[in-house]
């Protein structure tokens, strides 16, 4: 539904998972909501390709992880437990590694955490997860690149120790077959959202309420929550009138974004590389930040394999810029492939049709998700915090202090602010 733009008790900016959480936790309570999205679709980082793989392909949230704290999990149908089938095959220089060797990676994987754990308490306040991780063992650079990269999209140098530990998440991890993004296109199908509504500019503290100005015109509330990416809001997209308390612009700049970005490949033929549905395939690394990439093959016995790439090596490809960055990304999944799988490859899978997620050049996110810089733990709370008695409040997976980086974070994080918001004076 494309709504007018008119004035409502509540605005919400954004309609990612948090906006979508807020805008219906404001009607379920009675009160009117204006959603103002800047893209002309739903979902946010969360985005689902219905069909070019012959199958739905998720562009970003790919795991509603946590399923039983995670709110969206509830609302999902048909979720599928991928750890129940979860699968691994390791390459070292291009050949699988054997037991013993995958019997060494797990038992440097399994004292990776408790010596970070271990290391909490006495820690300086500004240590890094960089600083306590182990080091030297045959295994550890390959730990650290899953731990930093991979599942956080940052290495593990530029994450604060204490938030990287209370973030650390778990299972279940619930698969999607119809895909995130299109889970939530249908939770929002129902809200008044106005698409392709950037907020230029917000004045909080106006005698009359909140009043956001775009190129849609100008729209009065008596509160606003804010879900824009921390690395949106950095770049300075929203104009704050009065300016933010420092407090809360120094809690936005300790929470940037890292990247990850993803490619969906076609099988060209019936080869399958040996690999079974949902099996993961990744190679041993010399370094953390050495641009390998790791993959799912054939999610739900489907015809395409799923690759990941994170940190400063997708920041690499991405700074290629929007017109060559996506076909970069590309061109290194199939080189990495052939590292590992050789030759066969490249003839098992399409180049075409295939997808490249850049999400480091797309204006509404510039980037993946967040981080607490080292030191700044506390910077999720404080932008959390509601401003001018709730009149101003921020949502969105930076603001959640357990489940951040994640879509269930977001999710939970639009809730919460719409009961600040709601109780705005
Ligand atoms: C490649 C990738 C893989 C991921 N994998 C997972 C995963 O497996 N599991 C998981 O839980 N999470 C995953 N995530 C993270 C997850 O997608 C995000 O944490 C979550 O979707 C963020 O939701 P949000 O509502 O906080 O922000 P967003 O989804 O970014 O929503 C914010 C909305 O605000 C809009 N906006 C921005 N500026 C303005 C403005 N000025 N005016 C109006 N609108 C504006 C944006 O267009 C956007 O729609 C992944 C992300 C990426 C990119």
């Amino acid at each position: 539904m494309e709504a007018a733009v008119t004035d409502a008790d509540i605005l919400v900016v954004g309609a990612g998972a948090a906006g979508i959480a807020a805008a219906r936790a404001v009607r379920e309570a009675g009160s009117s909501v204006r959603v103002l999205e800047a893209r002309r679709r739903p979902g946010g980082r969360a985005w689902t390709d219905p069909g070019t793989l012959g199958a739905p392909f998720d562009y970003g949230a790919t795991w509603l992880h946590q399923a039983e704290e995670n709110g969206l999990a509830r609302l999902a149908e048909g979720g599928f437990d991928h750890d129940s089938v979860r699968s691994h095959r390791c390459h070292i220089d291009g050949r699988p590694a054997g037991a013993t060797e995958i019997a060494q990676y797990d038992a440097a994987y399994a004292a990776f955490h408790p010596r970070l754990r271990s290391a909490r308490d006495a820690a300086p306040p500004d240590a890094s997860a960089a600083d306590f991780a182990p080091r030297g063992g045959y295994w550890d650079a390959t730990v650290a690149h899953w731990e930093g990269p991979v599942i956080c999209a940052a290495p593990l140098a530029a994450m604060d120790l204490r938030d990287f530990l209370d973030t650390q998440l778990s299972g279940p991890n619930l698969l999607l077959p119809e895909g995130i993004g299109a889970l939530l296109e249908g939770l929002a199908a129902e809200l008044p959202v106005t698409y392709g509504a950037p907020v230029r500019r917000l004045r909080w503290q106006d005698a009359g309420g909140v009043v956001a100005e775009g190129d849609f015109g100008r729209l009065v509330a008596r509160a606003a929550i804010v879900t824009a990416p921390t690395a949106v809001l950095a770049a300075g997209t929203i104009r704050f009138d009065p300016d933010l308390p420092p407090e809360t612009g120094q809690a936005i700049h300790d929470l940037p974004l890292g990247l990850l970005n993803k490619v969906g490949l076609r099988a060209a033929g019936a080869d399958r590389l040996g690999l079974a549905p949902f099996a993961g395939l990744e190679r041993r690394v010399e370094r953390e930040d050495e641009a390998a990439m790791t993959f799912i093959a054939w999610p739900f016995a489907r015809d395409h394999m799923m690759g990941f790439i994170g940190g400063e090596a997708a920041w690499a490809l991405s700074r290629q810029g929007p017109e060559k960055g996506p076909a970069a990304l590309l061109d290194h999944a199939f080189a990495e492939l052939a590292l590992s799988l050789g030759p066969r490859a490249a003839r098992a899978l399409r180049r075409e049709p295939a997808l490249a997620s850049d999400w480091g050049n797309d204006p509404w996110s510039l980037g993946a998700y967040s981080h607490a810089r080292p030191g700044r733990a506390d910077a999720r709370r404080i932008l959390g915090q509601p401003l001018a008695g709730g009149r101003l409040c921020f949502a969105g997976e930076a603001c959640h202090p357990r489940l951040a980086a994640t879509v269930g974070g977001a999710w939970a994080s639009g809730e919460q602010a719409a009961a600040l918001a709601l109780a705005a004076r």
